[in-house]
């Protein structure tokens, strides 16, 4: 029995790699520029300090292993960008987390897509205003299952792909990453106390490119379940 004036929206929850248990999402964070071949196809020299933004929760699209999530294409943009980003789970929240300490928060790793009207980030760019209209609408970030990290094998060093229609789009390596999970776990945690639920979406590599609806996206970091989403 609750006084709430309607239901609470449900808590999104993302399946987990050999368990029953669901992982409930408190935040969701996204890193912007963490892979130098990326930031320069947008313009950018790569290095620079790291930045962060934030999606909401219910952006969040879950895509059970085995299956096809589905997302709408959203509204006001002709130039709707795929992103395939590996994305950390955090297990135990912490702040100043040092580097050295960073992977005893991480609970586990899984395969994410930061999708991005592309026409209206570069217009906020432009005018020096937040992203969110570009990037933090509904359905941008469906993610795949969770694997717990030492069932992940050596994800620092994973190949991180995706096809569109079967054609290769994005292929680079987790290890090409400008500021790895430890230090950007280390950088976040001084601007905001972390805590379990968290996501951290970690970047994407160069070769952004758009989709249009019936498009079907397959990307995958190896050692993880693979995601598979269609634009309808
Ligand atoms: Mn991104």
């Amino acid at each position: 029995m609750s006084n709430f004036v309607f239901t609470p929206s449900p808590t999104v929850a993302v399946p987990i790699v050999g368990s029953d248990k669901r992982f409930p999402v408190r935040r969701v964070y996204c890193v912007g520029r963490n892979y130098e071949e990326h930031a320069k196809e947008m313009g950018f020299t790569g290095r620079e300090p790291p930045f962060f933004f934030f999606k909401p929760t219910d952006a969040v699209v879950v895509v059970p292993a085995g299956q096809t999530g589905q997302i709408a294409y959203p509204t006001l943009t002709k130039n709707l960008h795929h992103e395939i980003e590996l994305v950390v789970a955090i297990g135990k929240g912490g702040k100043n987390i040092k580097a050295a300490d960073a992977f005893d928060h991480v609970f586990g790793y899984a395969v994410g897509l930061d999708m991005t009207r592309r026409d209206l980030q570069n217009e906020q760019k432009k005018l020096g205003r937040p992203w969110e209209i570009g990037k933090s609408f509904e359905q941008s970030a469906p993610i795949g299952p969770i694997t717990p990290k030492d069932h992940a094998g050596d994800i620092e060093n994973a190949a991180i792909w995706i096809q569109v229609n079967g054609t290769d789009k994005q292929r680079s390596n987790v290890s090409k990453l400008i500021w790895s999970i430890a230090e950007f776990i280390e950088y976040m945690s001084a601007a905001w106390e972390l805590a379990p639920g968290d996501l951290i979406y970690s970047g994407t590599p160069e070769g952004v490119a758009a989709v249009v609806g019936g498009d079907t996206m397959v990307g995958g970091i190896d050692g993880l379940e693979t995601l598979k989403v269609q634009v309808m």
